[in-house]
């Protein structure tokens, strides 16, 4: 029987180390660590990301700062608000929660962001600093993936991961984290020919596709490690929605451990976002 990997218990328990930095950080420094979290437009989606982020936030300790701007919103506006955090000492974190209307460039918007503030980790200075291995601020979700993988792998070196997906917010620098614990890493995408045939050869699989039980069973090889991140919603034959990963977890019990969705990699994305926070505030708030 494959271990299920507990995002939601780790998450918690990273939450009360940040909770003790924030603590740490407050007593010796006066500091109190504080997100600018920024939402355009009304997307549930993102609104309920962004209640949940600013929740987890509170309980860490950390002050957040709300910008709910309306979906009109134009791109001056918004680059005007990230210029103010910036300039704001009080500000340690910026996140812009995506996607963004489509009258506004995201590329333009997360490239203004201070890189020291950059706790979603996409501003190019970031994306570089990933690349060579120099520090930086990592993404959340591939953070969170890495923190799941280390509680059942205790050496990486040599292993064989797979990457299904190339995103610039997941595929990519997971797969980027995974080269840097010396895997040796293979990235597909929606193009990818013999997909099954790739993944078979895999230590470790992180499935990010956002497509709804992709991966088969017979697709993964006994002992492997599976990191499910999709988070697909699906209706039932009794008509009612729910949420599903990329990988079907019935018959994986030859896998050495997985993720279960939800419950799985979603929780640990905003813990790591909260200890990305603490981490610019420690880095440069001192
Ligand atoms: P994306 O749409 O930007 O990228 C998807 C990638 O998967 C693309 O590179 C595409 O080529 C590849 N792909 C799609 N279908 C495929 C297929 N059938 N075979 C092989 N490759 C395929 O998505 P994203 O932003 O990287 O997110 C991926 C999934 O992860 C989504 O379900 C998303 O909701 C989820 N997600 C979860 C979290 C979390 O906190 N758990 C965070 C971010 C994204």
């Amino acid at each position: 029987m494959a271990a299920l990997i507990d995002g939601t218990a780790l998450a918690e328990r990273m939450t009360q180390e940040t909770a003790a930095r924030v603590a740490q950080l407050s007593s010796q420094h006066g500091i109190v660590p504080g997100l600018a979290v920024i939402l355009v437009g009304e997307d549930p989606a993102s609104r309920i990301y962004v209640d949940r982020k600013v929740r987890q936030a509170g309980k860490a300790g950390v002050r957040s700062f709300e910008h709910r701007l309306p979906a009109d919103t134009d791109q001056e506006m918004l680059l005007g608000l990230i210029a103010a955090c910036n300039a704001d000492d009080a500000v340690h974190g910026i996140l812009v929660q995506l996607p963004l209307p489509p009258q506004i460039d995201s590329a333009r918007v997360l490239d203004a962001i201070d890189p020291r503030k950059d706790v979603d980790g996409f501003h190019p200075v970031n994306v570089g600093r990933l690349s060579t291995g120099t520090g930086g601020l990592v993404p959340c979700t591939p953070l969170g993936c890495m923190r799941l993988l280390e509680t059942v792998i205790e050496d990486f070196r040599g292993l064989k991961a797979v990457v299904i997906g190339k995103s610039n917010i997941v595929g990519k620098p997971v797969a980027l984290l995974l080269l840097d614990r010396e895997c040796t890493v293979t990235i597909t995408h929606i193009r990818t020919r013999a997909l099954p045939e790739i993944v078979r050869t895999a230590d470790i699989l992180v499935a990010a596709a956002g497509s709804p039980g992709l991966v088969q069973p017979d697709w993964v090889k006994p002992g492997a490690v599976v990191i499910d991140v999709g988070i697909n919603r699906v209706r039932g034959i009794d008509g009612k929605a729910r949420i599903v990963g990329d990988v079907v977890r019935e018959g994986m019990g030859h896998a050495a451990a997985i993720t279960p969705v939800p419950g799985g990699v979603g929780p640990m994305t905003i813990a790591c976002l909260l200890a990305n926070t603490v981490r610019a505030a420690e880095r440069h708030g001192v």
